[in-house]
């Protein structure tokens, strides 16, 4: 087992690996490889096309050895779609919370504050600016 490891370190020496970008291209992946049990006929067949597109392109981007090309692409990456990740995030937090939670946006800041569900007009103290505004939670 141990040369096993030995091996793959050794084959991996001076390639590029793995990433931000390369979890995304996973995760898109994983979506396009989810969505394509619910197809049938051409979309099918478009669908396994892109997923394995996305598989060839993960794998070249792990094994590349040209890493100064791979670092511009994920910094690209991180600059544009990375940045929307924490907008992503709060997302699924949302859907998760439906029925446990309320969340109310700061009027001063913009930041989210995530509320029990409590009916009726409140205060709210904002965890980020510190600032009170009014909030009102109807069910
Ligand atoms: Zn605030």
């Amino acid at each position: 087992m141990y040369r096993f490891f030995e091996k793959i370190s050794r084959f991996m020496y001076g390639r590029y690996g793995f990433d931000a970008l390369g979890k995304f291209l996973l995760l898109i992946y994983l979506l396009v490889a989810v969505s394509n049990i619910f197809v049938q006929g051409t979309a099918k067949i478009v669908l396994y096309s892109v997923q394995m597109a996305l598989l060839v392109v993960f794998v070249l981007r792990v094994l590349s050895r040209n890493i100064n090309a791979r670092q511009r692409e994920n910094n690209f990456y991180l600059r544009t779609i990375g940045r929307a990740e924490p907008k992503i995030k709060l997302f699924f937090r949302r859907v998760k919370d439906i029925g446990k939670k309320r969340y109310r946006t700061c009027p001063n800041c913009k930041s989210v504050a995530r509320l029990p569900i409590r009916r009726g007009h409140h205060t709210v103290r904002c965890p980020n600016c510190r600032q009170e505004y009014k909030v009102y939670i109807m069910f």
